[in-house]
This record gives C-alpha cells, sequence and structure tokens, in this order.
C-alpha cells in the first residue's frame, strides 16, 4: 500500500517543543495548543508569528523530537508498504527536514515538500491509499477525495470528522488499526 504521512504533529513532535517556545517569545502561559491556528491562541498577527518561524527556522525545526513510537511504526511498516511523507512545510524548509528525518534515521521512501499545495490533489496524483495525519482541516479533505485518513490525536483536532477518519491515540494503535484493515 501507498501511505501518505504528515510530518509535524506525526512524525515530528513539532507541537509540544514550539508552544514552549511560542510561551517564551510572546511571553504567555498557553497550556496546550487546541486550535491549528496557533497565531489565534497566542493572539498575533499571523505575519507576526511566521516570522518568528522563518527567523528560527533552525532551532524550531531541529529541536522537537519524534513523535513517540514513529521511528520503530514506521519501520514496521515499511516492510509491506511505501512510505510517502507529505508535508505542508515550505521548499526553503526542505533542506532542514531531510537533516532532521536523517538525524533522527526516520524511515521513509519519498517526500513530498508541498506548501500551500492541498493534500488531497497530492494524494489522488501519487495515488496514496491511505494518509497519516493530524489537521482535521486536510483529515476531511483528504477523506472527501475518497482516501481513508488516521487521524492521530490531538487537542486542537478534536472536531466532528467523517466516518472515513479513524481516529487513533498513538503510533502503536495506528499500526493495529493499519494491519486489520
Ligand atoms: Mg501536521
Amino acid at each position: 500500500m501507498r501511505i501518505g504521512v504528515d510530518i509535524d504533529g506525526v512524525v515530528s513532535d513539532s507541537y509540544t517543543f514550539w508552544l514552549g517556545e511560542l510561551n517564551r517569545h510572546y511571553g504567555k502561559n498557553v497550556k496546550e495548543i487546541h486550535d491549528y491556528q496557533m497565531h489565534l491562541i497566542f493572539d498575533v498577527p499571523w505575519e507576526d508569528m511566521n516570522n518568528f518561524f522563518i527567523e528560527n527556522v533552525e532551532r524550531l525545526f531541529m529541536t522537537p523530537s519524534p513523535m513517540p513510537g514513529a521511528r520503530g511504526a514506521l519501520d514496521r511498516l515499511r516492510r509491506a508498504h511505501q512510505i510517502y511523507l507529505v508535508t505542508a512545510r515550505r521548499e526553503v524548509e526542505e533542506e532542514i527536514t531531510l537533516r532532521w528525518l536523517g538525524l533522527h534515521k526516520i524511515p521513509y521512501d519519498e517526500l513530498m515538500v508541498v506548501g500551500d499545495r492541498n493534500k488531497a490533489e497530492v494524494c489522488l496524483e501519487y495515488r496514496l491509499e491511505l494518509f497519516i495525519e493530524d489537521y482535521a482541516g486536510n483529515a476531511a479533505k483528504i477523506a472527501a477525495a475518497g482516501v481513508p485518513v488516521i487521524i492521530l490525536d490531538a487537542p486542537y483536532n478534536r472536531v466532528d470528522l467523517p466516518r472515513e477518519v479513524t481516529r487513533c491515540y498513538n503510533w502503536g494503535q495506528i499500526l493495529q488499526v493499519i494491519n486489520t484493515r
């Protein structure tokens, strides 16, 4: 099976690290990211937070740990499936993404840095048969395109989703769901 896998919040535990860094930068004490639009939680303009990410790209993208169990699970999956990492990161962030993946020895077949492109379109173009995602907006779009989705639970994605979206709480569960399909 050709499996698409998102990076931030799925393979990389980015949000845990970013929450601490954003609290420090903005002098706040936000406890959890309950909205995927992080600038809304911190009550700052999108451009402002975007600049913070651009200016601190090295630290913000290289420091996060992998999500617990992600590396082992991807290793297992790759024995029987192809893993396409599909991220909305920008093209200029491809090099740093490759370095982080190498640093943590994340197993995958192909990396696709798609920026603003609709991930549902990417799924269809690359004939992906399953997608693992954490952003509810993407999950709904991908499911609507006919591709089953596993959503890795997070405070910011606890909304009603189509039946084609299966919620999992960790990578162990994701493996179970894939193996029993
Ligand atoms: Mg994500």
